[in-house]
């Protein structure tokens, strides 16, 4: 099993999706409830894995870590905990087989789901902190969201966890936002602060 670790920008796509899977993210409902949502997040990542029935709890306790190092981007603990994550793994090589040569681990014998996630995660926020820095480590822009991201655009201004879904409920409040403010015809909106 190889992991492909050129790419930190994918890397970190995978962090942030992972930590807004969380259950605190979706009013409680868990988005990796089960080894089959498991298998599903990985292979639409094409994560190639192998699922122990451990590796959900495991993953879980991934996902609340990356989650408190993106809330806490502090350098020197970013670093080191991103490298604790890619401790476990295995051998680094450069895989020239497919044209332009890659940097690839290959994961020791039984690794598992989270041992490639663990690996993935801290590849990308070191990634990150090597070719960005800590401020692309963010909590989500809509007021109504506990997402949280890694932004790795190149202007650094991504504001939304889920961008086609948090953006868009922003933008869909400040239009209710601004229809509710503008004078109704024929009448007068009373004040509603009474100081
Ligand atoms: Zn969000």
């Amino acid at each position: 099993m190889q992991v492909v670790l050129d790419d930190y920008v994918w890397a970190a796509g995978v962090a942030t999706d992972l930590v807004n899977t969380a259950p605190e993210v979706w009013h409680g409902e868990d988005q990796l409830p089960d080894l089959a949502s498991l298998i599903t997040f990985a292979e639409l990542r094409s994560i190639p894995v192998k699922v122990r029935p451990g590796d959900l709890r495991a993953v879980h306790r991934l996902r609340a870590t990356v989650r408190d190092l993106i809330d806490h981007p502090a350098q020197a603990r970013l670093i080191t905990e991103a490298g604790a994550l890619t401790s476990a793994i295995g051998n680094v090589t450069l895989d020239v087989t497919s044209g332009r040569p890659r940097w690839t681990v290959s994961l020791r014998p039984g690794a598992t789901a989270v041992d490639a996630l663990s690996l993935i995660c801290g590849v990308g926020i070191l990634g990150v902190i090597q070719s960005l820095d800590v401020t692309r480590f963010r909590a989500c822009g809509a007021p109504t969201c506990q997402g949280a991201f890694i932004d790795t655009t190149r202007p650094g201004r991504r504001r939304y966890c889920m961008p086609g879904l948090c953006g868009n409920r922003v933008n869909v409040a400040n239009h209710r936002a601004r229809k509710a403010a503008a004078p109704a015809a024929g009448g007068s909106v009373p004040a509603a602060n009474g100081g």
